[in-house]
């Protein structure tokens, strides 16, 4: 290639977005509903939401009260060949109908039972597709299990950044260690274990990774929600999710009155844990039925927000962020190239760097040159989010609605409508070449797709139970009894 080409290709690689993006993204905005097209609405301005995996690897062994997979999961065989198929279609609809980017879940049962050759190769499709994925683990496995996901057979790094959802509430049955836990700080010692796993990744592979802290609400763990937030925030989680329970998926497991960890009383309880009020407006994704979310960073125990909402400058910021640097697509793109690209956009618009510079001192003073120092600059970006599953109740009546094309006249029903049709989780069905938001998939789809799977992927008995110096899967794949 000759030099003017190889010149041409560069520009071509790190031109700031990508127009097929920016397309994708101004559908996003064309379907949203009214309601959520707000100042702070992400979807259509900076992505076009989440996507996750369905059917790919029903199966768990640990045991959830509440849990959103239909009975017949854990009588499904975890299969490689299956998943990495599956998955591969998936992401290949996905990729036609949303566009070249996005951030996507590898989800299903427990990604752990994946021997870790078939989680690689599944995460790998995944990138392919232009998916920026994230496996989603109860956080029950081994180290020897994470290090053969990162590393090749050969011993050489298969990715250079790897993200964790992982998964820690009291009321997981069958943790090894702690089958039942007494409480929310009886796991603290586990959530460490866990992140610990990656920091030695990183310290001796130079896998850099991401985690996140998830945790279904209940009334008989709401109070602890708050502690949870001090006492983890230094672990290495970049994100701290929160889940007020549904009744949604397996009826036999729903144990408590859900209802009362209203969404208002979960985000009161995480502010108490952040020390601080968390504006959920700033920024929105989706319908905040659905999503709250909070952007920010501690700098020693205390937690500031990217931007106020009460300051106007700060608003200003977030529309010219909008503005400038919405159809820059920033997940999963390396630091080099993305730096790159900033400074293109930048280049174009140089105002843009005053607005950025003025954030940055007004930030400064705002957390103190003295906090900073005595922190030795240390900050450590963290991301507060509520997702609020609907309950299966109402979601199958207003999918039915939907699908014929009728606005829902019942308030809830019509509310329920709103949400699903801004929602922020995808699912993709290859079969019949739709999009499902995730709670149509557990509420309406999962039963039968299980069904399915079962005689497709029929258990085999193995017996062999998992031990604590094993790889974090189990031999037996018999199901686990049901949670009493
Ligand atoms: S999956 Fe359901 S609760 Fe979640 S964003 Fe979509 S519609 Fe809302």
């Amino acid at each position: 290639m000759g030099l003017m080409a190889r010149l041409r290709a560069a520009a071509q690689a790190s031109r700031p977005y990508d127009p097929e993006f920016a397309e994708a993204m101004e559908e996003r905005w064309s379907q949203l509903p009214d309601v959520v097209r707000t100042p702070g609405q992400v979807l259509g301005r900076h992505g076009v939401g989440c996507e996750g995996t369905h059917g790919v690897f029903p199966k768990c062994n640990l045991k959830c009260t509440p849990c959103y997979h239909s009975r017949d999961a854990n009588r499904v065989r975890v299969d490689g060949r299956h998943t990495r198929d599956q998955v591969a279609a998936q992401m290949r609809l996905l990729r036609e109908r949303r566009g070249p980017y996005a951030h996507a879940q590898l989800i299903g049962g427990e990604v752990s039972l994946l021997p870790p050759d078939d989680h690689a190769a599944a995460l790998a499709v995944m990138r392919r597709h232009g998916r920026e994925p994230m496996s989603f683990t109860h956080g029950d496995f081994d180290e020897d299990y994470l290090t053969a996901l990162a590393l090749g057979g050969d011993g050489r790094r298969r990715f250079e950044r790897l993200s964790f959802a992982a998964h820690f509430d009291k009321f997981m049955y069958g943790r090894r260690g702690i089958e039942r836990p007494p409480s929310e700080k009886a796991l603290d010692p586990y959530r460490r274990r866990f992140a610990d796993m990656f920091l030695r990744l990183r310290r001796e592979h130079g896998v850099r990774f991401f985690l996140a802290h998830n945790m279904t609400v209940t009334p008989g763990n709401l109070d602890e929600v708050a502690d949870v937030v001090r006492d983890c925030a230094d672990m290495g989680y970049g994100m701290f999710s929160f889940q007020p329970a549904a009744f949604l998926g397996d009826e036999r497991r729903w144990k408590e009155r859900y209802r009362e960890a209203t969404p208002d009383a979960v985000w009161a309880e995480i502010e108490r844990g952040a020390g601080t009020r968390l504006d959920y407006r700033v920024f929105e994704n989706g319908d905040v039925r659905c999503n709250r979310t909070a952007y920010g960073f501690y700098v020693g125990s205390r937690w500031y927000p990217f931007l106020r909402g009460e300051d106007r400058r700060d608003l200003a910021v977030r529309d010219t962020f909008f503005r400038r640097f919405g159809k820059v697509n920033f997940g999963g793109t390396p630091p080099g190239l993305l730096a790159v690209r900033i400074t293109r956009v930048l280049l174009r618009h140089p105002s843009t760097a005053l607005t950025a510079l003025s954030w940055f001192g007004r930030t400064v003073r705002r957390v103190g040159l003295l906090r900073l120092a005595r922190h030795r600059f240390r900050v450590r970006p963290v991301t507060f989010v509520m997702h609020q599953f609907m309950d299966a109740e109402v979601v199958a009546p207003a999918w039915e609605l939907m699908q014929r094309g009728v606005h829902a006249d019942d308030p809830a029903l019509r509310g329920a409508q709103e949400r699903l049709a801004a929602c922020h989780y995808a699912m993709a069905h290859p079969e019949d070449g739709t999009l499902v938001p995730a709670c149509v998939q557990h509420a309406v789809l999962d039963e039968a797709e299980n069904a399915e799977l079962r005689t497709l992927l029929p258990l085999i008995e193995t017996r062999g139970p998992r031990t604590a110096g094993s790889t974090g899967q189990r031999a037996a794949t018999a199901p686990p009894s049901d949670v009493r």
